[in-house]
């Protein structure tokens, strides 16, 4: 169990998911600079706009002490906007990523007409209770590498994954009070 789990703090729905973790009755804080990633064992990376935290990341110097970290093992867990930062692979983009998840996605995979909609999705890895999720002008993952584990997919395409200590789902379940998710993420050894 992680000790201290940061938020980053930089741009979209970070106060949901700290207030996910308070529930939970987890130590949390806000990352906003580098120095506060000192202090946090594990990070969540939350939806927003992708290029923006990019660029913040960028302008903050906290893009490769970042991704060291994470290649070090500290657990990550990245949810919309988050996953697309962890990926590898951004179709038809060039933006500031992470790229520790060795993964192809697609943004805004599900078009104009569908921007946002909210569905139930099997998610077996937290039970047999499929799971609400939210989409919100949401990516999907195309492709995934032999060492990545699809944990739900739409439609044949997967929209939540895991690769060793990094989490990532194309859904914001810190819109809704379901907690399973972060829970399964806090298990993640540090
Ligand atoms: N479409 C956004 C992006 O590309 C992600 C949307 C979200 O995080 N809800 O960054």
């Amino acid at each position: 169990m992680a000790r201290c789990v940061g938020v980053l703090a930089l741009q979209g729905a970070f106060r949901e998911h700290m207030t996910a973790l308070a529930r939970l009755g987890v130590a949390a804080r806000e990352v906003r600079k580098l120095q506060d990633m000192d202090a946090v064992d594990a990070l969540i990376i939350p939806g927003g706009e992708s290029t923006t935290i990019g660029k913040l990341l960028i302008d903050g110097g906290m893009l490769d002490p970042l991704r060291k970290r994470i290649t070090a093992g500290m657990p990550v867990y990245g949810s919309c906007a988050g996953l697309i930062l962890l990926c590898r692979n951004i179709e038809d983009s060039e933006q500031p990523r992470l790229g520790v998840l060795d993964a192809t996605v697609r943004r805004n995979a599900f078009g104009r007409q569908v921007d946002s909609f909210e569905t139930e999705l099997s998610m077996p890895v937290l039970g047999v209770e499929p799971v609400s999720a939210v989409f919100i002008r949401a990516p999907v993952l195309t492709s995934v590498g032999d060492n990545v584990t699809v944990l739900a997919q739409i439609n044949g395409q997967a929209v939540a994954v895991r690769q060793d200590n990094v989490l990532a789902t194309s859904f914001h379940p810190e819109l809704t009070t379901d907690s399973r998710i972060h829970s399964y993420f806090l298990t993640f050894t540090v």
